[in-house]
């Protein structure tokens, strides 16, 4: 991901804005019957000792498993890619991690291999607590797709389906958690929006890569698009 100097300057000053920004919520959320826990991507690969490791990660863990009894609804987000999968470094000659590429859709960050099927490094983090999970979106199968979004692929056309089932639900307002705040879950978020949900992120239920000003970008979209940001302790948790 390439960024101007100056744009990267922009977005720290607008981080710093945001970061001032609002302070705790007057009035606290109780999300209702009709809303969705969207957990991103917590998974081994993904927090310390992972192949792609989300500087404090596996924070987050605890967060999530507090607010999750909020929710009658949860969905859980895996990344799950092929061996040799094509957001990989190593599937491009003489490219490097966290340099891009020019794939049929588009620029392409590239990463560590991670997240390959079946492997221990790709499971779910084993300290999740979701009762009233009931669905798991496996994404980035794909072999030449990526797919940081849990309801469009890359190449901005494959729908994974989330949107239908959560439409033939009833559920119109989804809470988006997990990692990394500024790729998959920035990009669920965005997606969300675009698809008519009410959308919150939930910041400290987050953490993220940033990548040349990546967080800063995403907020700045994320504010854009209507996107809620608010932090755990401003849900009403049932004791
Ligand atoms: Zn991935």
């Amino acid at each position: 991901m390439t960024i101007s100097r100056r744009s990267l300057l922009q977005s720290a000053a607008l981080t710093a804005l945001a970061s001032a920004g609002p302070a705790a919520l007057a009035k606290p959320i109780r999300p209702s019957t009709r809303a969705a826990l969207i957990v991103v991507d917590v998974q081994n690969c993904f927090v310390e000792g992972g192949t792609l490791p989300v500087k404090g990660g596996a924070e987050i863990v605890p967060i999530i498993n507090k607010i999750a009894p909020a929710f009658a609804n949860i969905v859980v987000t895996q990344d799950w890619h092929t061996a040799g999968h094509a957001s990989f470094a190593s599937s491009h000659a003489s490219k490097k991690p966290f340099e891009t590429a020019k794939l049929s859709y588009g620029t392409q960050v590239l990463w560590p291999d991670h997240c390959v099927q079946g492997t221990e490094d790709a499971a779910l983090h084993k300290d999740l607590a979701l009762p009233t999970a009931q669905v798991i979106v496996r994404k980035g199968f794909h072999k030449s797709v990526d797919s940081y979004s849990a309801f469009e692929e890359a190449d901005r056309k494959t729908r994974t389906g989330l949107a239908g089932y959560l439409k033939e639900r009833g559920i119109r307002t989804v809470y988006v958690t997990g990692l990394a705040t500024d790729f998959c879950v920035a990009w669920t978020a965005l997606d969300a929006r675009k698809l008519g949900f009410n959308v919150y992120v939930v910041e400290d239920a987050t953490r993220a890569i940033d990548l040349d000003g990546s967080l800063a970008a995403a907020w700045k979209k994320l504010k854009a698009a209507g996107v809620k940001r608010i932090q755990s302790a401003d849900l009403i948790i049932p004791t």
